[in-house]
């Protein structure tokens, strides 16, 4: 059997009516820049997330520094961010000069809260936590410690659509919460997208401002900003998916469930489940010290992984200017060494996952 570690077919074609739909609606309606699919996304996921506002975008590392970038964060500043973070949450610091602070993950993969103050300065000016895998980070803690601090609060939820952390959902727990709709997120599009929530009407009016070259009636420029929007084509295909995506979430947590039943091999650790934390499982991640002959074994049989992340940010070559070496984050570099991504898609079948939980049960 061929089992892909993603299928993104599967999601398009259980919707196909619906999405075929909408997007013929769209390409007939003759507005493909900032209309009324976008208007209406921007409701429908404020709504979805319990958010004020939302304002759409074209990419989820655009929301990331833009939203710094109207904190007005930059050269000077520091941003303490987990060291496990996928990259582009840190380019969403270090694209407008700040510098990011880099914190030790728990066992969860997040943000370590415990870890955060020992790191603050007087240059410190916010915290970005990435919900890593789809699951959230221990909200209470972190909300608290921004709090005493007066330090901003950013998330970065492009892997946890829909997750919460005691009932309430990601990216509302601080000043600015930043989704990517990439196709291989769970809330997907068909190219690229992105977008805020905040409940800060004021921060929700700039960022539309700033998104549109700086400009709120056309051609006149208030600030110098950027283009970066949200189509129309993918804001009406977003709201279909939406519209299913609770749905599509208990069907991970169903797959996440029994794969947690299922693999019951010495060698292979399962990801561990946060207290009152409900994980969307954007990603099913094991840990195993063999791991390269894991991928192998797997591959033999038709079974495609994927590592997220091998290369942490701090021993990337485009941060080599920030001055880290290996040893730098020992927790993290182990991470990266062992972390495997296990086939996780909506449109599973049964007959595959059991596939899968044999092949790692047998390995
Ligand atoms: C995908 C992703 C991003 C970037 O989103 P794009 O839309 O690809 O720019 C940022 N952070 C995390 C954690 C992601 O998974």
């Amino acid at each position: 059997m061929e089992i892909m570690p993603n299928r993104m077919d599967r999601g398009f074609f259980r919707y196909q009516e619906a999405f075929e739909k909408k997007a013929l609606e769209v390409l007939r309606s003759g507005r493909y820049v900032l209309g009324e699919e976008v208007e209406a996304f921007e409701r429908e996921f404020a709504a979805f997330t319990g958010a004020k506002h939302c304002v759409g975008l074209a990419s989820g590392l655009d929301a990331l520094w833009m939203a710094f970038r109207l904190l007005g964060i930059g050269p000077g500043d520091e941003v303490i961010v987990q060291a496990n973070a996928y990259i582009a949450s840190v380019m969403g610091i270090t694209i407008n000069g700040a510098t990011p602070v880099f914190v030790e993950p728990d066992e969860y993969f997040a943000l370590d809260a415990e870890q955060i103050e020992e790191k603050i300065t007087e240059k410190t000016k916010a915290v970005l936590v990435v919900h890593l895998y789809g699951q959230a980070a221990r909200m209470d803690r972190i909300v608290a410690l921004c709090r005493k601090h007066k330090l901003r609060l950013v998330e970065d939820c492009a892997q946890s659509h829909g997750a919460c952390y005691q009932g309430k959902m990601t990216g509302t727990f601080g000043d600015i919460g930043c989704f990517s709709f990439y196709p291989s997120k769970n809330l997907g599009g068909f190219g690229d997208g992105g977008a805020i929530v905040t409940d800060d009407g004021q921060l929700a009016g700039e960022m539309k401002v700033y998104r549109n070259y700086g400009s709120e009636k056309r051609y006149y420029n208030k600030v110098v900003g950027t283009n970066s929007r949200l189509d129309e084509l993918q804001a009406g295909l977003l709201r279909v998916r939406l519209s299913h995506l609770q749905e599509l979430t208990q069907e991970r947590r169903q797959l996440a469930e029994r794969y947690g039943q299922g693999i019951h091999n010495p060698g292979i650790q399962l990801p561990k489940v946060r207290d009152q934390a409900d994980s969307v499982w954007h990603q099913y991640v094991v840990r195993c010290d063999a791991r390269q002959e894991l991928i192998r074994f797997l591959q033999e049989r038709g079974i495609g992984t994927l590592i997220h992340y091998p290369i942490p940010p701090h021993l990337s070559q485009a941060y080599v200017y920030l001055g880290f070496s290996r040893g730098s984050f020992p927790i993290t570099e182990r991470m990266a060494d062992t972390v495997l991504s296990i086939p996780m898609y909506n449109g599973m079948t049964e007959e595959e996952q059991e596939y899968v939980i044999e092949a790692l049960n047998q390995f």
